[in-house]
């Protein structure tokens, strides 16, 4: 088997790998990348928020962002189980700041830009070639053992081994390091219509969340170009998979559409133009974020409800934050566990803080009632919506939040103590 050497060799090519390779090789490392799959390929998580803006300005993927063909997203809507339509929550009168503008993407083409971008930022890329394992010595990550779909496996060694590979978690399944969320145990159920109703102008690419009626589940309304929309639910799983009469995904889609006044009108005029897809979406997390030679990023670290559009910032941050820290290492010659998880506390905490209003909205807490209870603080709980949450400021809401969901007899908020290792 041939043997090749690389700085850093990276697990995955969605927007996780393509943002910690393209950073690391602009600082002169020797980055391989590979991507199992050819891009572009289907994947979901379309819709963007604000913060996204700050990798993506990092990697120079920014300005190709500018030139493309994507819906521009300036809002997001909520609809309630009755139907009954809020303001749009407009980003820029929150922050009046160009990252105000984001875009929803249909991820086969923004992945591919993003990988392709990396590309001409020196990251050496294959595609169609899967990682088989990653190569211990002893608990140290020395490369990877990978299989071209052209040719015969191959090594390639490195200082530095990231696992951007998504819900595939090649990592975190080696080392059983998978701590689920007792809280989020979703699912997901979505398809595509062509001709569904959009608003115009500045509304046109606005997310519109629509409660269900009982508030068991809701739909994401995520308008993309070429006339179409994407239009899921997301409810408990066994809510929505399991405890039906039909477990046909078609019949079960309906049926909560049927719940969803919401939803009927924007739909009815439409064409599927697409099957419907399920996926299973417990949020986890891995107990920890790097070892000696190795690191995790994105999916591959840790999977958070959809509800805020977060994944794709969490992605790109992680993304940016891990290659800090490499990079610090390559300067010290130090590439222990210590040293690669520097980035980690500060990362989990951002998450913690979408996950928290995550569950209050799960948890009935009332939005609504707090805003006009705390009106300064309405641009606070703004810049957890946005992704502008790796900042203590934030932190003030909480206790607040937790004075209000005991007015409402809502059980105390449970924090996450999962991935403290
Ligand atoms: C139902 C649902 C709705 C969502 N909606 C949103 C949304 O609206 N907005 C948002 O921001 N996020 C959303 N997300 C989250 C978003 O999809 C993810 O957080 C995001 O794609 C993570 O990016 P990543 O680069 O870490 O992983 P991925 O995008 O999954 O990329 C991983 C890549 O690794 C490759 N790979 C895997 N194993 C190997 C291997 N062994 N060898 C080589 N390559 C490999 C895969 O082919 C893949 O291309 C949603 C998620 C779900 C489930």
């Amino acid at each position: 088997m041939s043997t090749t050497t690389a700085d850093v060799v990276v697990v995955g090519g969605g927007p996780s790998g393509s943002t910690v390779s393209t950073i690391l090789a602009q600082k002169g490392l020797s980055v391989e990348l590979f991507e199992r799959d050819h891009f572009p390929r289907f994947h979901i998580g379309e819709s963007m928020i604000p913060n996204t803006y700050f990798a993506m300005q990092r990697t120079g993927l920014l300005e190709k962002m500018k030139g493309s063909h994507f819906v521009k997203k300036h809002s997001v809507q909520f609809v309630t189980q009755k139907g009954h339509l809020s303001e749009p929550f407009y980003f820029w009168d929150n922050k009046p700041h160009e990252s105000s503008q984001t875009w929803q993407v249909r991820r086969s083409e923004f992945d591919k830009l993003a990988l392709d971008h990396a590309r001409s930022q020196g990251v050496k890329v294959s595609e169609g070639a899967r990682v088989l394992e990653v190569i211990f010595e002893g608990t140290k990550a020395v490369g990877v053992r990978v299989k071209p779909e052209d040719g015969p496996e191959r090594e390639v060694r490195a200082k530095v081994v990231i696992d951007a590979s998504g819900q595939s978690t090649l990592i975190i399944d080696r080392f059983g390091l998978r701590a689920w969320d007792p809280q989020l145990k979703k699912a997901a159920l979505w398809t595509y219509w062509k001709g569904a109703y959009r608003d115009t102008g500045r509304d046109e690419g606005a997310t519109i969340v629509i409660q269900t009626e009982g508030k068991k589940g809701w739909f994401w309304y995520i308008p993309l170009h070429d006339d179409i929309v994407s239009v899921g639910v997301v409810a408990d799983h066994d809510y929505l998979l399991k405890n039906r009469e039909s477990k046909d995904p078609e019949t079960i889609y309906f049926e909560e559409v049927a719940k969803a006044p919401g939803v009927q009108p924007r739909i009815k005029d439409a064409t599927r133009c697409d099957i419907f897809r399920i996926q299973k979406e417990y949020s986890y997390r891995a107990a920890k974020g790097a070892g000696d030679g190795w690191c995790l990023v994105g999916d591959a670290f840790g999977f958070l409800d959809p509800l805020y559009s977060s994944g794709l910032l969490l992605a790109l941050t992680s993304g940016s934050m891990a290659a800090d820290a490499i990079i610090e290492g390559f300067a010290k010659n130090d590439f222990s566990e210590s040293q690669l998880r520097k980035w980690e506390a500060p990362y989990l905490q951002g998450m913690d803080r979408i996950r928290r209003l995550v569950c209050e909205f799960y948890d009935g807490l009332s939005f609504g009632r707090f805003v006009k209870k705390h009106p300064h603080l309405k641009g606070l709980v703004t810049d957890v919506l946005i992704g502008d949450v790796f900042k203590d400021e934030v932190d003030v809401l909480w206790p607040l939040m937790d004075d209000l969901r005991k007015e409402q007899g809502i059980p105390a908020y449970e924090p996450v103590t999962i991935g403290a290792a």
